[in-house]
């Protein structure tokens, strides 16, 4: 038998499931020039003097998706050829093997290593990782699988050449599989042909190898299909927990569900930061995480002392809550577009 609420209550119950409280949303919540300022303004405390960089998140962005074309290739040619810092050890069993630009990052395991993501083509991932591995005493031979964190060209476009050369097997979400098979985002001749599908996670999957797990996450925002892994790594015996952002910049236009997909993937995984005591936030791309830089000190100090990329639990979940605010200031300012 259900029971009738009397009707004042019954209102006020549709309202609370419609709303999750029992009045209109506050004027501040709509999209607004002050919703917009608001989010900034929570953006720009949270960040403090150190994340600068990623409050760059918050500068208004174009409404339509970048073209490719002739133009937008000299621009990507300009950032690929820029001259690549040096490898680099970042942990005990974490390397950089990277360029300037798009990072790549290689986690060492007794059974061999899982390579996270593989730069933007096979000259590349032949100088910057294959030679990044030789020269900090890694054996490429050594690569079982290569986590592509989303299906843009530069990082996925080493994979194939890699995967080919040493039987590793490409690892990627089932809807970047099909964006790369359908409707590629993004096509330039600079990147490598996209990996054929092999290898299909789902949100929260665990990739394990000789004792190291990544948990992969999915993070849809900077595609819908983005994975960002969590795992451990270990410095000086003290055991560290990563999130590597799989996708972080703005670049797909005025699509409102996207962005606020973008917003619910960096608040859930500030959850899962607080329940995992996640210490460490990475990139894939060093202008984020600031990672030449902390490599540079780290060569400087020997590899011993403080690790400049443990940041600690509050930081990583500040850079997460700057992302979040600035998702929500960008979705604001799309509401506003006529
Ligand atoms: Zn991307």
């Amino acid at each position: 038998m259900t029971q009738r609420l009397p009707r004042g209550l019954f209102a006020a119950a549709l309202v609370t499931a419609l709303w999750g409280c029992a009045s209109p949303p506050p004027a501040a919540q709509r999209p607004s020039e002050a919703s917009i300022a608001a989010h900034v303004a929570a953006a720009t405390q949270a960040a403090g003097s150190d994340l600068g960089e990623v409050l760059t998140l918050c500068k208004p962005v174009p409404a339509s998706r970048p073209v490719q074309g002739e133009d937008s290739d000299r621009g990507l040619r300009a950032l690929i050829d820029r001259p690549a810092p040096p490898p680099g050890r970042a942990f005990d069993n974490l390397y950089f093997v990277g360029g300037d630009w798009a990072s790549a990052w290689a986690v060492d395991t007794p059974e061999g290593i899982i390579l996270i993501d593989a730069l933007n083509n096979q000259a590349e991932a032949a100088a910057l990782i294959e030679g990044g591995m030789r020269k900090l005493g890694l054996d490429p031979g050594r690569i079982r699988y290569i986590v592509v964190t989303h299906g843009h060209g530069d990082h996925y476009g080493g994979a194939p050449y890699l995967a080919r050369k040493y039987g590793a097997r490409v690892v990627m979400s089932d809807t970047d599989w099909t964006m790369m098979e359908t409707r590629l985002e993004f096509a330039t001749p600079l990147w490598g042909a996209p990996p054929k599908r092999d290898i299909t996670v789902k949100d929260g999957d665990k990739l394990t190898l000789g004792g190291t797990s990544l948990t992969l996450y999915m993070t849809p925002g900077h595609t819908w299909g983005t994975l960002s892994p969590v795992f451990d790594v270990s410095w000086q015996g003290q055991k560290h927990r990563v999130l590597l952002w799989g996708g972080t910049g703005f670049n797909f236009g005025a699509d409102i569900p996207r962005m606020e997909a973008y917003g619910r993937s960096t608040q859930r995984m500030a959850q899962v930061a607080r329940a995992e005591g996640i210490d460490v936030m990475l990139s894939n791309h060093s202008r984020v995480d600031g990672s030449q830089g902390k490599l540079a000190r780290l060569r400087q100090a020997g590899g011993t002392g403080p690790n400049p990329f443990v940041v600690g639990e509050p930081t990583v979940e500040r850079t997460l809550t700057v992302m979040n605010e600035c998702s929500l200031a960008q979705r604001d300012r799309f509401a506003l577009l006529p």
